[in-house]
């Protein structure tokens, strides 16, 4: 039995206890969600699809990865620290067999990164084991903890994700199907979720009835058509699926043998999709709305270019995600399009702390700047967010050391100004400099010619969609899903509850 012991959430006001997740050394990004997977092909190598999936949706989360598969009843498992390549390999595969398969990438967001946390969480139940992959972060965490410790479930992670499988558990153990168990527990959870839970009888994609985090459909061959869950379309594109559609708000959908079939389990849904999954965190090439993201963020440039004119010689983009609207930002004001920075694209996620004279130089270990291109050059450069500054700040001075003579910065979003609790680490508020500055402080910090950010309407607009249908709490802090009081103050609300 793990000793179960109740913790304040002020013991833990944020994450930064954990070297490896210190401020200094975390991206000066909004740190991505994860990826969800689920397959259910009997005549498929269902492990293998599902690790191709998970590669394909590996920029949604690099901490962990793992994949669980249903051979009649008995689940095989692998889960571990690190990227989906670094965690399965042809002989781990292997020993995955099956007619179903789940899979997860994890970024942490409530629960730190270690590997008891990695997923899908399997959970016994009176009819048999569930496997469960989540997407997105509960707001309620702290009573649905409280409710299961009353019934005595051993949690074993620090995770909201085991939660959401024992409340399933808890209603299956007292006497429902799978189904309407399933149905009971969501009711009982507050905020985003994205689920796939594997199950030895078929496989559901479920999304919370605001559907903030994606959840697609793909159809895999014909005769018998077999079903497919990705948390993106570039999920599905990787193992030859077609993408069918949107898992709605509010819907679960349940595939098995016989096919798939669409259950409302809540009357009162409302689209509010993350609007940060089109700026910044879904592959470019993902499909969203009927077009691919990289359409959408060309058009937020095109805006930008038209709120916020400026004069200059060239126009680039932050490698990779400040490229399309660096495009769109070009066409409209007609200055040349180049190359700027050059990415260093085999630099994953590093655990090695650099030197110090490397950290003072910081951004080259990524993005190194092209001398010749740059030299006596006014540029415009272009990024899609600023969350804390820093790395905008450093970037700006490599710039001008490569010798730019003039430097002007346009984001393809509003200022950052508050954080999020649905699942993608926007950082503590104190630490967006979007809320504590105005846009003519943050332009002498970063130490730029000028600075523009894209206007809340310009962002929706271009969406081309009701702009009532996303969430944008965080240019905002109008939260679709209210959030507790408590729950504002940390991040790592349940760190050091299990031992
Ligand atoms: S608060 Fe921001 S990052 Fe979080 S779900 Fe809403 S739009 Fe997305």
């Amino acid at each position: 039995m793990i000793p179960i012991h109740p913790v304040s959430l002020d013991e833990y006001p944020d994450h930064s206890h954990n070297p490896i997740d210190s401020h200094e050394n975390r991206s000066d990004k909004p740190e991505e969600a994860c990826g969800v997977f689920g397959i259910y092909a009997p005549e498929q190598d269902v492990a293998k699809l599902t690790y191709f999936g998970l590669y394909a949706l590996q920029h949604r989360g690099q901490e962990s990865a793992g994949i669980a598969t249903f051979e009649g009843e008995q689940v095989h498992q692998h889960k571990d620290m690190g990227l989906v390549s670094q965690v399965f390999n042809e002989a781990i595969l292997e020993k995955l067999p099956g007619h179903i398969g789940v899979g997860h990438t994890r970024y942490s967001t409530t629960g730190s990164s270690r590997k008891v946390n990695a997923q899908p969480a399997v959970v016994d139940t009176r009819l048999g084991k569930l496997a469960l992959a989540h997407n997105g972060n509960l707001v309620n965490t702290i009573q649905l903890r409280e409710e299961l410790l009353k019934s005595n479930f051993n949690l074993v992670t620090t995770t909201d994700s085991e939660m959401i499988a024992y409340a399933i558990a808890e209603e299956v153990n007292a006497g429902a199907d799978w189904l309407e168990g399933s149905i009971r527990a969501f009711h009982r959870c507050q905020g985003a979720f994205s689920l796939v839970i594997g199950t030895a009888n078929g496989v559901m994609g479920v999304r919370d009835p605001n559907g903030i985090r994606p959840l697609v459909i793909g159809t895999l061959g014909e005769n018998p058509v077999r079903y497919v869950l990705a948390s993106e379309t570039c999920g599905l594109d990787i193992i030859g699926a077609e993408y069918l559609r949107d898992v709605e708000p509010g819907e679960l959908v349940w595939i098995t043998d016989a096919g798939l079939s669409s259950y409302r389990w809540n009357q009162q849904p409302q689209r509010k999709l993350c609007i940060f999954e089109m700026i910044y965190f879904a592959r470019p090439d993902s499909i969203m709305h009927n077009e691919t993201l990289y359409s959408y963020r060309m058009r937020l440039g095109r805006r930008i270019a038209q709120e916020s004119p400026v004069d200059a010689d060239i126009v680039f983009g932050v490698p990779d995600s400040g490229i399309p609207a660096a495009i769109g930002f070009s066409q409209v004001s007609g200055i040349a399009y180049g190359e700027g920075l050059i990415k260093n694209r085999y630099v994953g996620r590093t655990f090695i702390q650099p030197t110090q004279s490397m950290r003072e130089s910081g951004l080259r270990m990524k993005l190194n700047p092209l001398k010749d291109v740059l030299a006596g050059k006014r540029v415009i450069i272009v990024d899609d967010s600023i969350v804390r500054g820093t790395t905008s700040r450093k970037l700006v001075k490599t710039l001008r050391e490569a010798g730019a003579i003039e430097v002007h910065m346009r984001i393809s979003s509003p200022p950052v100004t508050h954080p999020c609790f649905y699942g993608i680490d926007t950082d503590t508020q104190d630490q967006l400099i979007a809320a504590t500055k105005s846009v003519e402080e943050i332009s002498k910090q970063l130490e730029v010619d000028s600075l523009a950010y894209l206007s809340w309407e310009g962002m929706l607009e271009a969406t081309r969609e009701d702009t009532n249908s996303f969430c944008s709490a965080c240019f905002t802090g109008d939260y679709p899903v209210a959030i507790p009081e408590q729950v504002k103050r940390s991040k790592l609300m349940l760190e050091k509850v299990v031992v």
